[in-house]
C-alpha cells in the first residue's frame, strides 16, 4: 500500500526553485550560502513547514526537515543539495531534495504517517565551488571532514571570508550536531545520471550499485632547463616527457574500461625560449571496478618507468586526494528495484563514477543513490534538462522505497 504522490507538483516545484538564481542563459547559479543559495533554503523551509514538518539546521547550516512517524525511532532521510555551480543546470541537486519534499508532502495531504519518521535533508556546499572540498557539509556530518575545517574553508572567490563568515552572515549556522545524521536508519538520494547511458539505452531508472572510488593525482616530472636552440639529442625535456604520460593515461583508460583525466598543467619556467624543466600534471582516476585503480596505477607506473629511463627525466606521483569506493546498501537498493518494477519502469542496474553526498552518508549510514537521465548527459550547464517523465519515474520508484524503508505507512 502507498499513496499518491503528485508528479505535477513535483515538477511546478522544481520549476519554482530553479527561478532563484536564474541565469538569462537558462540555467542556474546559486552557489552555496550566497544570497540565491539563502532565498532557496527559505522556499524549501516554507515548503517542509506547510508539508508539517519541523526543520532544523545543523552547525554546518544543512537542513533537516522532519516530517513524524508514529514512532520516534531513528529516521529515514532522503536529500541532496539546493547549491550549484556558477554555470550550474536546474536538477542537479534540487532533484533530490525535492523529491523528498514530494514524499513529505503526499504524506501529509494524505493525513498518513509512516512508522519512523522521514527527514527531508538539504546538505550544505554539495558542489564545492565556493568552499573546498566539495560535499564538505556531509562529509563534516559524517566524520570524514572535520566540523572544524569546513568551518574554516575560505571561499574560492573572496579568501577574506570563511564557511563560517558565510554561515554567519546568511543566518544558517544552525544549533544541531551535524553528527546526529549518523543515527539515519537509511538514506536515499535521487539525483541525475550526469551522463548519456540511461537516455541512449531508453532506461528511466539506474539502481547505483557503489560510489566508484576516485584518485586525485599530482604527476611532477623533473627535467633540465635550457635554450630552446639546444640539440635534440641529450635533452631532458620535462613537457615532451609529460605529454607521453598524459596520453599513456588516456590510453590505460580506455583499455581497462576506466576514466583517466589530466585536468591541470602547470609547466616550469613557463618561458618562450626554454626547454621546460618541471611540469605538474593534475590526474584524476576512477574505475567502476573494485580493484581498477590499482591495474590503472601499476599500468601507468610501467609507462613512468620507461619514459623516465628513455628521456633521463624523474616522476614523482603523489597522491593528493580523491574518494574510496562506496558500496550502497543491497536492501535499499532491492526496495528500489522492487518499486520501479512495481510502475514497471524498465530500470538498471550501474556504478556511480560521479561522487554524491550519498558517498559519505554511505560510508556510515545504509544508503541508496537512484539516477534518472538528463538530456545528453548534460549537468553542470545551463541546458541541463530532464523530462517529465523521467521526473516522474523516479518519484514513483523513490517515492515507495522510502516510504518502505519507513516501515510502511501506519
Ligand atoms: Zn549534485
Amino acid at each position: 500500500m502507498t499513496i499518491p504522490f503528485n508528479p505535477d507538483r513535483f515538477w511546478d516545484s522544481l520549476d519554482q526553485m530553479a527561478r532563484i538564481g536564474a541565469t538569462p542563459d537558462g540555467g542556474v547559479k546559486r552557489l552555496a550560502l550566497s544570497p540565491e543559495d539563502d532565498h532557496a533554503r527559505k522556499l524549501l523551509r516554507d515548503w517542509a513547514i506547510a508539508a508539517g514538518c519541523t526543520v532544523t539546521v545543523d552547525r554546518l547550516g544543512s537542513m533537516y526537515c522532519t516530517y513524524p512517524g508514529v514512532e520516534d525511532t531513528a529516521p529515514v532521510a532522503i536529500g541532496s543539495h539546493l547549491d550549484s555551480v556558477p554555470t550550474g543546470g536546474k536538477y542537479d541537486g534540487p532533484y533530490g531534495v525535492l523529491l523528498g519534499l514530494e514524499v513529505v508532502r503526499a504524506l501529509h495531504e494524505a493525513g498518513r504517517r509512516t512508522k519512523t519518521p522521514i527527514v527531508v535533508v538539504n546538505w550544505t556546499n554539495e558542489e564545492g565551488s565556493r568552499f573546498s572540498p566539495a560535499m564538505s557539509a556531509s562529509g563534516g556530518a559524517m566524520g570524514v571532514i572535520t566540523e572544524a575545517a569546513v568551518l574554516a574553508a575560505p571561499d574560492n572567490f573572496d579568501p577574506s571570508f570563511t564557511y563560517a563568515d558565510a554561515l554567519a552572515a546568511t543566518g544558517w549556522a544552525g544549533t544541531a550536531d551535524p553528527a546526529k545524521a549518523r543515527d539515519f536508519a537509511a538514506y536515499f538520494e535521487a539525483h541525475i545520471e550526469q551522463g548519456p547511458i540511461l537516455e541512449r539505452d531508453g532506461i528511466p531508472i539506474g539502481i547505483v550499485t557503489h560510489c566508484i572510488g576516485v584518485e586525485q593525482w599530482d604527476i611532477i616530472v623533473t627535467g633540465t632547463d635550457g635554450h630552446v636552440g639546444y640539440p635534440m639529442p641529450g635533452r631532458r625535456d620535462a613537457l615532451a616527457a609529460a605529454s607521453e604520460l598524459i596520453l599513456a593515461l588516456e590510453r590505460i583508460a580506455i583499455e581497462t574500461g576506466g576514466m583517466a583525466t589530466a585536468t591541470r598543467l602547470t609547466v616550469q619556467p613557463d618561458a618562450r625560449g626554454n626547454i621546460p624543466s618541471l611540469v605538474r600534471v593534475a590526474g584524476n582516476i576512477r574505475h567502476p571496478e573494485v580493484d581498477g585503480n590499482a591495474r590503472m596505477e601499476v599500468a601507468f607506473r610501467a609507462v613512468v618507468a620507461e619514459v623516465t629511463k628513455r628521456r633521463g627525466v624523474a616522476v614523482d606521483i603523489r597522491r593528493v586526494g580523491g574518494y574510496p569506493r562506496v558500496p550502497f546498501a543491497p536492501a535499499l537498493l532491492d526496495a528500489l528495484r522492487r518499486a520501479a518494477d512495481g510502475a514497471q519502469l524498465k530500470r538498471r542496474d550501474m556504478p556511480g563514477p560521479i561522487p554524491q553526498d550519498a558517498l559519505h552518508v554511505g560510508i556510515v549510514v545504509p544508503s541508496a543513490l537512484m539516477f534518472i537521465p538528463c538530456h545528453g548527459g548534460v549537468s553542470h550547464h545551463p541546458s541541463e534538462s530532464i523530462s517529465r517523465e523521467w521526473c516522474a519515474a523516479g518519484l514513483a520508484t523513490m517515492g515507495p522505497a522510502v516510504i518502505e524503508a519507513a516501515g510502511g505507512l501506519a
